[in-house]
C-alpha cells in the first residue's frame, strides 16, 4: 500500500511525521500548482468548491507516482466537506483510476470502523503506538504553525528584505531530507532560531491585519497567492485565525475524545451568528469580532467561490463592521482569479488602512494639543 493525501499549506509536514513514525509508505503529491488545479477543474463539477478541485489534481499527480490509497478527513458536517471523500471516490472511479479513499474521521458507525481503517493503513491496532504517533504529529503541527506565525511577525520588520522568505524556503526544502517527528521538530527548532536572528527594525509599528475565512484558502499558500507573504512585503503583520493545528486539535482530537472545545470565537459571534452553520462561518464572524476588540487595523475574509458558509458569513459582516468600525476586505478565489487583480485589491486595502491610521494619529495629536 502506498498512501497519499491532499495538500493544504503546511499540513503535509505533520502528516509526513505521522506516517514516518508509523512506518507507512507514502507519496507526497507535488505542492499545489497550476497543473493540479487544471486537472481538478477538468474533472470536478463546475460549481464544486475550489479545494475539492485542487485535491483531485493532488490525487491524480500522486497516482502517477504510484499512490494507491488516499487519506482524507471529512465525512461529517453540514457543508459540502461532509461528502468530499465520497465525491473524490466517485470522480476517481469514473476516471478509471484504481485508487481508494480512506476517511480518517470517526464515522457515525463508531470507533470499531475507525480502528479497522487505521489497521488497514498502519498494519497495527497498537493503541499506544498510534496515540504516540498522533501526539507527536500534533506537536509537529503546532510548531509548524508557530513557525509561520513567527515569519508573519518578522517579515514586515526585517531590515534586509527577503531574509525571512529565504529561511522559510530552506526550511521547506529541508523537510524532504528529514524523517520522523523527532527530526522534523529539530528542523523546525533550527529554523526558528534562524528567524529569531534576523535583524529587524525594532521601532517599526506595522499595520495589523487578521485573516479569517474558509480553512483551505486561508491556509494554503497556492490557493491564497501567498497572502501572508504579500502582506508582509507591504509592511503588514498578518495573523491567521484558522490553522492546521487548530483544526487537528479542536475539530479532530477533541471531537474524538469528547473534550470541551475552545469556543471563544463562538461567544464573540453570538450577537451575530448563534449557530454553527458548517465550514468556518461562525469562526469567521467570531474571530473578526475578536480581532476588532484586540485593536487590529483591518480584517481580510477569504473563501472559494460557491462556499456556502462563507457566503452567509459575508452577508453578516456589515453588521460587525457597523458595530466595531473595522475595515474588512473580502477575497473570493476560483480557478479564474488572476494574481495581478488580487494584488491590486490588497494594495488598495493596505493604502486605506494606512490612511486611517495616519488620520487617527493626527486626530489624537489635534485633541492633545487642545485645538
Ligand atoms: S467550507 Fe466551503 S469550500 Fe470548504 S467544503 Fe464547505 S462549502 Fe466547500
Amino acid at each position: 500500500m502506498k498512501v497519499t493525501f491532499p495538500h493544504m499549506g503546511n499540513t503535509y509536514i505533520c502528516v509526513k511525521a505521522l506516517l514516518d513514525d508509523l512506518n507507512v509508505d507514502y507519496i507526497i503529491p507535488p505542492y499545489n500548482n497550476k497543473k493540479a488545479l487544471e486537472i481538478g477543474t477538468r474533472h470536478a463539477p463546475e460549481l464544486a468548491c475550489l479545494p475539492l478541485k485542487i485535491n483531485i489534481g493532488n490525487f491524480m499527480e500522486a497516482y502517477e507516482k504510484g499512490a494507491d490509497t488516499i487519506l482524507m478527513a471529512g465525512g461529517r458536517g453540514p457543508c459540502r466537506f461532509g461528502y468530499y471523500g465520497e465525491m473524490h471516490n466517485e470522480i476517481l472511479r469514473d476516471l478509471g483510476l484504481d485508487i481508494e479513499v480512506i476517511n480518517l474521521e470517526v464515522p457515525n458507525s463508531g470507533y470499531r470502523e475507525f480502528l479497522k481503517r487505521v489497521r488497514r493503513i498502519t498494519g497495527t491496532v497498537n493503541i499506544y503506538k498510534i496515540s504516540k504517533a498522533i501526539l507527536n504529529a500534533t506537536r509537529v503541527s503546532v510548531e509548524a504553525d508557530n513557525l509561520e506565525k513567527l515569519c508573519c511577525r518578522v517579515r514586515p520588520r526585517e531590515i534586509k528584505k527577503g531574509e525571512v522568505d529565504r529561511i522559510f524556503k530552506d526550511f521547506m526544502n529541508g523537510i524532504g531530507r528529514v524523517k520522523g517527528s523527532k527530526q522534523i521538530l529539530k528542523h523546525i527548532g533550527d529554523t526558528r532560531r534562524k528567524l529569531l536572528n534576523v535583524r529587524i527594525d525594532e521601532k517599526y509599528e506595522p499595520l495589523r491585519v487578521g485573516i479569517v475565512g474558509e480553512i483551505f484558502t486561508s491556509i494554503d499558500w497556492y490557493a491564497n497567492f501567498n497572502l501572508e507573504k504579500k502582506l508582509g512585503e507591504m509592511g503588514v503583520e498578518a495573523d491567521r485565525a484558522i490553522t492546521t493545528s487548530g483544526f487537528i486539535i479542536e475539530h479532530m482530537i477533541k471531537n474524538v475524545l469528547h473534550i470541551p472545545k475552545d469556543l471563544r470565537y463562538a461567544k464573540a459571534a453570538e450577537p451575530f451568528l448563534r449557530t454553527a452553520i458548517g465550514g468556518h462561518a461562525q469562526e469567521t464572524i467570531g474571530n473578526m469580532v475578536l480581532y476588532a476588540e484586540n485593536g487590529y487595523d483591518g480584517v481580510i475574509q477569504i473563501y472559494p467561490l460557491t462556499c456556502m458558509p462563507e457566503i452567509v458569513a459575508e452577508s453578516i459582516i456589515p453588521a460587525v463592521q457597523k458595530k466595531y468600525n473595522i475595515p474588512v476586505l473580502t477575497l473570493i478565489i476560483d480557478e479564474m482569479t488572476g494574481e495581478s487583480g488580487y494584488q491590486t485589491r490588497l494594495e488598495a486595502f493596505v493604502d486605506l488602512l494606512n490612511r486611517r491610521k495616519e488620520l487617527s494619529k493626527a486626530e489624537k495629536r489635534w485633541a492633545f494639543s487642545g485645538n
